[in-house]
């Protein structure tokens, strides 16, 4: 194969990728100066100008007249050929079209503007004849700033004045106005920060991590350890191990929330703040993270799954922090899962990967078990911190009052530490009120119009909510079936209810709900945390969001209200989830000096998971999961995927599913298995109905090729849309 030249003169053919929705590379002639192989593009397609990367060289199978020129060079680095080859291997894995790869390493807008400016105002050489108070303050303030610079409606907030004020200082030459660079490096990270003294284990781990990345090759490490073990402190090192290389590093968490305590502990480390990407950030500022990751001026990123797409200049280092959760799949769209994403990426670029966890996922586990990644265990909680006492309550045995959820044991310990002046926590898995509301007089359950759903009464709204579509509507006082008045009833818990329940039996306690739709931004969530940790409240009432990450030293008691809740769903990984959920919830107690108990509610303490979470025997659930697993040739011992058909038209979905089942060829000859087409769990979404088709296959078949050749003959007509999930996550 004859080798891509990295440089295109002007005229020459190049095949240009962009971001529509076409099956191929484009053919066009390198403009006017000529382009880098990578360069990012702007190119006329049809009437319209759009964005775009040089690929390669044209494929000439296009009308040679017709080809037309790059229409300009944007002014942005040239995408490296490892992201270039990340974008083809990840987009032939999860069987996404190219030009959609294009779209997730692009996501910042205005990538083709010209450098953006904004004005700037420092102090000038004159000083005008008529002086106000106004004008006054406004010189004082810039004096103040010792020769620095403001933006516009800094200075006029920091003299106190209306920004016509600077204006008019600035007519008369008072003040400068000039203009500067509006995306700015990051500042400078520096690595040789003293460290913490790091105890046996995390220097022994440390010392390993750093040697893996002084070796600038490839491999990927399982960081196992309790919550509060150290492991942030021991992949710090790692990040500094990886700056002193010259090198980036790139921490995924898997929530904005816990983005801002990490933020102050990598500003105690490394003296200044990293750069951040996730939704939570301004278009802007993205803007500036996307072209400085590219030009080397930022160098640790800590963000959310996508930033993994981000153009880094030279990328040492991936910690994906709670490799384990479920939100580093994404659901929509582009269907991956960032773990092994970061695994692939590292892989082509020479950068080690960290997978951080107290609880990790089978997968992760089977390949630290294999010696396909390493493994380093802390196994001691830093300090004097020991792991919490873990106990069952037998709900069979316990007299609770109707709907009422605390057991008297549960009451009993909750109290004990009300009076020792220590916390407590409720944890149920369940946002809103209520997950039910119930016609008293005929029973009909009040669901989404548009989802095969209950809605989810929330209190704090005064609104039902349906957790599939996000649809609201005002709780309703005549029944919609029946219409029997004021009979409707909450029937089930929510953390909303269960923090009533509470407020009542505790009146004196300080009580906090922590839920992740009861704060508007990650701040107030923040700061909320903070409060807490510090002794704000005596008892937390919470949802899955309190089992991420946070320190809460004061915490002696986890009471968690419906252990059995994860065990019931027919999903694949719902023992594995209820295990790590478990574990991780429990482990907030006793964090600091207080030893912690955690009492869990439950109907079948003998169930084999509640067991190995109560004798705290992680290595034999593991091995009997992963038994259970290879028996029946799931992951990760086989290979899954999912079709998920939706269409307006029941009809027309099972049509399609049916014919996709009949000519299931390609896939037999891969030695594949499609089951199917059924309903799927929640039949109806936003008013699509849902198909699902599920092919197994043998560990080491080819896959993807086998269900590309077999979807390939399908056409989607009219409001037809299939989705293909590779190592699909949730069964919904
Ligand atoms: P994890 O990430 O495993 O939950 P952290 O790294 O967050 O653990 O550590 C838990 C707490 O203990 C943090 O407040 C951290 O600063 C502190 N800590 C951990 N190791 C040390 C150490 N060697 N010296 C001082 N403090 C430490
Ligand atoms: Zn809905």
């Amino acid at each position: 194969m004859a080798l891509t030249p990295s440089y295109f003169d002007e005229g020459a053919l190049i095949g240009v990728l962009t971001t529509q929705p076409l099956d191929r590379v484009l053919d066009y002639r390198a403009p006017e100066g000529g382009c880098h192989l990578g360069a990012f593009v702007e190119v006329p397609l049809g009437p319209r100008k759009v964005l775009g990367v040089v690929w390669g060289t044209g494929q000439g199978d296009y009308d040679i007249s017709k080809v037309r020129s790059v229409i300009r060079v944007l002014d942005a680095a040239p995408m490296r050929d490892e992201l270039r080859t990340f974008l083809e291997k990840a987009g032939a894995y999860t069987l996404t079209p190219l030009t959609a790869m294009l779209r997730l390493a692009t996501r910042a807008p205005g990538l083709g503007d010209p450098p953006s400016m904004r004005k700037i105002y420092r102090l000038g050489d004159t000083t005008p004849d008529r002086m106000t108070d106004a004008r006054t303050r406004v010189l004082d303030a810039l004096r103040d700033m010792g020769g620095l610079s403001l933006t516009l409606r800094e200075l006029a907030e920091a003299a106190g004045v209306t920004t016509s004020v600077v204006k008019g200082l600035a007519k008369l030459g008072a003040v400068r106005e000039e203009d500067s660079p509006r995306d700015t490096a990051f500042p400078v990270l520096d690595p040789s920060y003293p460290s913490k003294d790091l105890t046996n284990d995390q220097a022994t781990a440390s010392t390993q991590l750093r040697a893996a990345i002084a070796s600038r090759r490839y491999g990927t490490t399982l960081l196992k350890g309790v919550t509060g073990s150290g492991k942030t402190e021991v992949y710090l090192e790692a990040v500094a191990e990886c700056l002193s290389q010259g090198r980036q590093a790139l921490v995924l968490l898997p929530e904005i929330a816990l983005t801002a305590e990490f933020l102050t502990r990598v500003e105690a480390r490394f003296g200044a703040q990293p750069a951040e990407w996730h939704s939570g950030v301004t278009v802007t500022e993205r803007r500036r993270v996307w072209k400085m990751v590219g030009q080397g001026n930022a160098q640790l990123v800590v963000g959310a799954r996508s930033s993994l797409f981000l153009p880094f200049r030279d990328l040492g280092l991936i910690v994906v922090d709670e490799e384990h959760d479920t939100s580093y799949k994404q659901e929509d769209g582009v269907l991956y899962n960032a773990r092994d994403m970061a695994v692939l990426r590292a892989s082509i670029c020479d950068a080690q990967v960290i997978l951080a966890s107290a609880t990790p996922c089978l997968e992760t586990w089977a390949n630290a078990e294999s010696g396909k990644y390493a493994r380093l265990e802390l196994t001691s909680r830093f300090g004097d911190a020991i792991l919490p006492d873990m106990r069952a309550i037998d709900m069979r045995t316990e007299q609770l009052p109707g709907s009422s959820w605390i057991s008297p044991t549960l009451q009993r310990a909750v109290q004990q530490r009300l009076d020792q002046k220590e916390q407590s926590l409720l944890f149920i898995n369940r946002r809103g009120y209520a997950p039910v509301t119930i016609c008293r007089a005929c029973g009909y359950q009040i669901g989404c119009d548009h989802c095969d759903a209950r809605m989810v009464e929330h209190r704090f709204l005064k609104r039902l909510v349906c957790h599939q579509c996000g649809e609201t509507k005002p709780l309703p006082s005549v029944c919609p079936s029946c219409d029997a008045e004021d009979r409707l009833a909450a029937v089930g818990p929510g953390v909303e209810r269960l923090a009533e329940e509470a407020q009542t039996l505790f009146p004196d306690a300080r009580l906090a709900v922590l839920s992740s739709d009861m704060f508007g931004s990650a701040r107030a969530l923040k700061a909320e945390i903070e409060t807490i940790a510090s002794g704000g409240a005596d008892l937390i009432i919470g949802t899955q969001l309190v089992a991420k990450g946070h320190n809460f030293p004061l915490l002696t008691l986890v009471g968690v209200i419906d252990a059995d809740l994860g065990l019931q769903g027919s999903d694949l990984r719902a023992a594995e989830r209820t295990f790590q959920l478990m574990r991780q919830v429990a482990g907030r107690a006793g964090r600091a000096d207080k030893p912690g108990q955690a009492l869990l509610q439950t109907f079948q303490p003998e169930h084999p998971v509640i067991r190995s979470i109560l004798s705290g025997d992680e290595h034999s659930f593991w091995a009997a999961e992963a038994d259970e697993r290879r028996h029946a040739g799931v992951p990760p011992y086989g290979r899954l995927a999912g079709i998920i058909l939706s269409s307006t038209d029941v009809q027309e979905v099972f049509d399609l599913g049916n014919a996709l089942a009949r000519n299931d060829g390609p896939l037999r000859h891969a030695g594949a298995q499609v089951f199917g087409p059924a309903p799927a769990p929640i039949a109806r979404v936003r008013g699509r109905h849902r198909v699902r088709l599920l092919v197994k296959a043998p560990k080491g078949t080819p896959l993807q090729p086998a269900l590309a050749a077999w979807v390939a003959p399908f056409r989607l007509k009219g409001e037809l849309r299939m989705a293909i999930d590779i190592d699909p996550q949730s069964f919904y």
